[in-house]
């Protein structure tokens, strides 16, 4: 009797953890779930040609963004499970982010709104060292990614300059330092120093630059190859055709280059217009076209032309 009694009360108390256990696993599960629904409701409101990557359980997931140049950008979003109680956190390629604006009726379309403001914020600095790296001899970085800051830039007589542009106001005189022989430097020093006040920030950074070193600065080496023409991947021409069809674009160059650094292949963006309206895998958004590179796979995005052919 005692043995039953004491058998029958354990099998009460295992059934009620059982329950137990099965409620939390479901109440999980819908949590769970719910988090899902979200996530995915608000990916779509982002648009799906938008996601480049996310994580099985989508707490974490990369958008890319177009900014107004054409440079494309990738943004990581991690989320919490109580999104979106809790603000996602951020990451991109980029010199500083921005102080996300979050409440607990925002959405994911809301930290692609602020990001892509930010990008815009960010378009001076982004010329002023394209301009730079397009016209001086840089020994670093070789290969700067958007959010580097600092160029290592060849002056002439064995002397460097190494300045940090400020992404917050590009334009402004920059914090450097010299590496040379001594002697020189220290003349160089002094002569930063004494002209800085020549610093006129709606000059151009390059001009700037030569006025306060009193010399004009010598051209990369490379910066002639650089300006070769190079063949299109697709068209395989360097050259597009002499056409009025073509308006503008007609016998211009290759004006397209993949963003991945370990494939750079040159197109026109006509030619990959063309090819990427030829792919189903390729989603249009506005006048964007979102596919990958012919070559790597990578993500490309080309704005459509207008031109017709
Ligand atoms: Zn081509
Ligand atoms: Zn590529």
């Amino acid at each position: 009797m005692y043995k039953w009694m004491h058998h029958g009360l354990m099998c009460y108390q295992t059934a009620q953890a059982q329950e137990c256990s099965e409620q939390s696993r479901c109440r999980e599960l819908a949590k769970a779930s719910t988090f899902y629904r979200t996530v995915y409701s608000e990916i779509e409101e982002v648009g799906w040609e938008h996601l480049v990557r996310f994580a099985g359980d989508l707490t974490s997931l990369s958008f890319r963004v177009l900014d107004s140049k054409g440079r494309v950008h990738v943004m990581e979003i991690q989320l919490d499970k109580t999104h979106p109680t809790c603000p996602p956190s951020i990451s991109a390629d980029v010199p500083y982010l921005f102080n996300l604006i979050w409440s607990a009726n925002s959405r994911l379309k809301d930290v692609v709104q602020q990001f892509t403001k930010h990008l815009e914020k960010l378009q001076t600095f982004w010329s002023t060292v394209d301009d730079i790296d397009r016209s001086l001899w840089v020994v670093d970085p070789k290969q700067a990614s958007p959010a580097v800051s600092y160029r290592q830039v060849i002056i002439g007589n064995d002397c460097c300059i190494v300045f940090s542009i400020n992404a917050t106001d590009p334009r402004s005189l920059p914090e450097c330092r010299f590496i040379g022989p001594g002697q020189i430097v220290n003349l160089l020093r002094n002569r930063w120093r004494r002209n800085s006040k020549r610093w006129i920030k709606d000059k151009q950074f390059l001009e700037n630059l030569e006025c306060l070193l009193e010399t004009q600065l010598p051209r990369s080496p490379d910066v002639e190859k650089n300006d070769q023409q190079v063949e299109c991947g697709i068209c395989y021409a360097k050259s597009l055709p002499v056409d009025d069809e073509l308006r503008d674009k007609s016998g211009t160059g290759t004006d397209y280059t993949c963003d991945n650094t370990s494939c750079k292949r040159a197109f026109h963006s006509i030619c990959l217009m063309d090819w990427l309206r030829s792919i189903t895998t390729t989603r249009q958004s506005f006048d964007v076209l979102f596919g990958s590179c012919p070559y790597c796979s990578e993500p490309v995005a080309v704005k459509i032309n207008t031109v017709k052919k």
